[in-house]
């Protein structure tokens, strides 16, 4: 197992542990350094760094932005972002305003169906999260209406899906210039998650450089050896650097483990020596 890991999520969004407990959980496991990177949110950074402190744990802050390029999904991670950063408060702002307005648009359709969901008892039930889908998603669980949260969103939730609703998301190269206002590393996740075709694939990574993107998450759980090589190579030709992390949500995604993904992941110090470099040669 490697030493770090670089893409976990808290309660803050969509992850089922506590900035603390994560932050705990990465001390038990040996963790050197790890990133928090919660959906459209730095709520959790505070939290988790001043545990890092108490734990021994260097935690760098971080945000996963949605963001749209050209009409598809794309994730930004943002690394050693300042996370009181003026700049991006009206990103972030809107994008829970988004989230929140399809929530209740879902939530009215599973009403329709019989469904007996509420946004206040969502809102009980995950007090500090900036609620989405994989919240839904729990509750249904919880009511025995489906088996697992992945059954959840292949029946019911994902895109295709009869209580599947798109929200807005903010242009990638406007992230990007967030990312840098607010004095934070630019990075892909996981770019071979997108559908891409080898010539889109090479335009949207062309298309993220051009716009001031610095690394790629080459390590990821849901990466084969094959196409973690192929990452590590598309990022050194154009001179990047390159992250890695699980996407760790607690027991949200079971069948990820923190500082593991699935099968281990490759995941090394360096990459965070990298970050640190970039950020300085940015400044
Ligand atoms: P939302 O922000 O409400 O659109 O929810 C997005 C989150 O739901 C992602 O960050 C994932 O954690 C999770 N998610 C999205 N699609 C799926 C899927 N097909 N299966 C399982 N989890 C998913
Ligand atoms: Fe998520
Ligand atoms: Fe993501
Ligand atoms: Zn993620």
């Amino acid at each position: 197992m490697g030493t770090i890991d670089l893409h976990l999520h808290t309660t803050a969004s969509d992850g089922t542990e506590t900035p603390e407990n994560t932050v705990r959980l990465a001390s038990k496991l040996g963790l050197r350094a790890i990133a928090v990177t919660d959906h459209d949110t730095c709520a959790g950074v505070r939290d988790a760094q001043s545990a890092g402190r108490e734990y021994g744990v260097e935690v760098l802050a971080g945000v996963e932005f949605s963001t749209d390029y050209l009409g598809r999904h794309a994730h930004l991670l943002g690394y050693l972002i300042d996370p009181d950063c003026p700049a991006l408060e009206p990103a972030l702002n809107w994008a829970v305003t988004e989230r929140d307005e399809r929530n209740e648009k879902i939530v009215g359709l599973l009403r329709r169906d019989g469904f007996e969901i509420s946004i206040e008892e969502l809102k009980r039930e995950n007090p500090d999260a900036v609620l989405g889908r994989p919240h839904i998603a729990r509750w249904l669980l919880g009511k025995g209406y489906v088996r697992s949260v992945q059954e959840a969103f292949d029946t019911m939730l994902a895109e295709g899906m009869p209580y599947y609703l798109p929200k807005g998301r903010i242009p990638m190269q406007r992230a990007v210039s967030l990312i840098l206002q607010a004095g934070g590393v630019p990075v892909l996740a996981h770019p071979l998650q997108y559908g891409y075709g080898e010539e889109e694939l090479q335009n949207f990574l062309n298309a993220a450089v051009t716009w001031g993107v610095r690394g790629f998450e080459a390590v990821y759980s849901e990466h084969s050896p094959e196409q973690e090589s192929f990452l590590r190579a598309e990022a050194a030709r154009r001179g990047l650097l390159i992250t890695g992390g699980s996407d760790w949500h607690g027991s949200g995604k079971p069948a990820i483990r923190m500082g593991e993904g699935m099968r281990g992941l490759n995941a090394e110090y360096s990459m965070v020596e990298a970050l640190r470099a970039a950020r300085q040669s940015a400044e």
